[in-house]
């Protein structure tokens, strides 16, 4: 397929510039000429009102130089000059990819006085940091991070670009894969390089999680992808490492930025980090009634720990979204993960499988999460619970008396 101006019947009114939704219509004096941006929509085709643009049935040919394209980069999201954990992991996850394609792992940092956290970066394995410094930058903006972002990717030609899944990465993602004219692929969980083609196979769950999609993008660069966070594993943390810093240049003219930031309001819901919680004590629809969460709250408290919930408890109204585990909720990775009185459905399995140790405590010895769980106790959680409880306090006495003892 291929998007043509019939010259002849062109009469210069810019219909179709106004029209196109990927803005790859120019005016040359009074003809219009498609853009490399075209995505070839077809909605000129139907705009124009003089049929001055024709769809045509031409094979379409790449005329992208792919092989220009090397390097993986990882979107250094920051918030109050403090790296996001999700970078961690796309770091460790990037430097497996670089390494099978024999290319470097660079970060790219956007902010404003944000220079110091070039040396993180570096720990954590990145071997360039490409830094935008810019008081325009100090809060994220979709705009002003847009534009800094797709010139460094046309200048320095990244070949696979990677972004948590977070608001922000979610937001900026699809705003640079639009302007670079490539694909994305949302919320991947798995990421691996072909061993033949060396392109990036990125897989995500589709279909309510029932099904996992491998998606490629391999005529177009770079590849991009957001990345669902807690689902890899952290790169390892090495002050020694040292990389080199590459300054880009940042200039904004009037109108490049749209939006204003009026205000940044933290909610209770930003508190409960259950990504980074090391232990989680999670319930669900066993609880029988919103009370059961104080339980819980108490054996999480003895243990240091967050609560957890299942979406059948958020839907109830027994507690806030913040809290809810799975594939519509927060995806974890903690040491320990308590499942207390959930069924383990695979949208919930899809939030914290990767756990380190699953506990499932239930009364249906037949319930799913007890396949997944490496300690399952089957019993009334009302019981077993408070049973816990009574354990670790004895435990604390003991220790407690222990260290008196010694201090004697
Ligand atoms: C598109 C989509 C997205 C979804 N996203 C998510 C998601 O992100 N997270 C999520 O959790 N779910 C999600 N779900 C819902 C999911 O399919 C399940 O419905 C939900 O996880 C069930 O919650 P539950 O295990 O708490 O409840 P139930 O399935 O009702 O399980 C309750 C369990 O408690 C046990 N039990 C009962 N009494 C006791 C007791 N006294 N002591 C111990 N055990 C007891 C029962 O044996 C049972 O196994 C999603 C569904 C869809 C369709
Ligand atoms: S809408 Fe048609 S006639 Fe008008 S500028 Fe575009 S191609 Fe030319
Ligand atoms: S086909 Fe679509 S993307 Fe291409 S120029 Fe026309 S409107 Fe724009």
């Amino acid at each position: 397929m291929a998007i043509n101006v019939i010259d002849e019947k062109c009469k210069g009114c810019s219909i179709c510039v106004k029209n196109c939704p990927f803005d790859a219509i120019t005016m040359e004096g009074k003809l219009a000429v498609i853009g490399t941006s075209c995505t070839e929509c077809g909605v000129c085709v139907e705009k124009c009102p003089f049929d001055a643009i024709e769809k045509t049935e031409v094979e379409k040919k790449n005329t992208q130089d792919i092989s220009a394209y090397q390097g993986v980069w990882v979107f250094a999201e920051q918030r109050d000059g403090k790296i996001m954990p999700v970078v961690m992991e796309l770091l460790g996850e990037g430097k497996k990819l670089a390494k099978e394609i024999g290319t470097e792992l660079c970060a790219v940092l956007c902010g404003h006085n944000v220079d110091f956290l070039a040396d993180e970066l570096f720990a954590h394995g990145a071997e360039k940091v490409y830094i935008a410094d810019h008081g325009e930058l100090n809060t994220y903006r979709t705009d002003a991070y847009t534009k800094v972002i797709y010139s460094a990717i046309e200048k320095y030609k990244p070949e696979i670009v990677l972004l948590g899944a977070t608001h922000i990465g979610r937001d900026l993602g699809p705003c640079l894969a639009v302007k670079a004219n490539t694909g994305l692929t949302a919320d991947c969980t798995q990421l691996e390089i072909d061993p033949v083609g060396k392109y990036l196979k990125q897989t995500r769950p589709a279909f309510g999680g029932n099904l996992m999609a491998t998606i490629v993008c391999k005529d177009h660069r770079p590849q991009m992808s957001t990345v669902r966070p807690g689902v890899m594993d952290k790169a390892q943390y090495d002050r020694s490492l040292k990389g080199e810093v590459v300054k880009l240049e940042v200039e904004f003219n009037d109108g490049d930025i749209r939006t204003k930031v009026i205000d940044i309001v933290k909610t209770v819901k930003n508190q409960v980090s259950l990504t980074d919680a090391e232990i989680i004590v999670s319930g669900g629809m066993g609880l029988g009634k919103p009370e059961g969460f104080e339980l819980l709250q108490k054996l999480a408290d003895k243990l240091g720990a967050m609560v957890g919930a299942s979406r059948a408890c958020v839907d109830a109204g027994w507690i806030d979204h913040s809290h809810q585990i799975g594939q519509t909720g927060t995806t974890v990775k903690p040491k320990i993960y308590f499942a207390c009185g959930i069924s383990g459905a695979i949208q919930h399995l899809a939030g914290m499988q990767n756990s380190d140790y699953i506990i499932a405590i239930n009364t249906n010895e037949a319930a799913p999460i007890l396949e997944t769980a490496d300690f399952g106790i089957v019993g009334d959680l009302y019981q077993v619970i408070p049973t816990i409880i009574e354990e670790l306090d004895k435990l604390e006495e003991r220790s407690n008396s222990l260290s008196c003892a010694s201090s004697y």
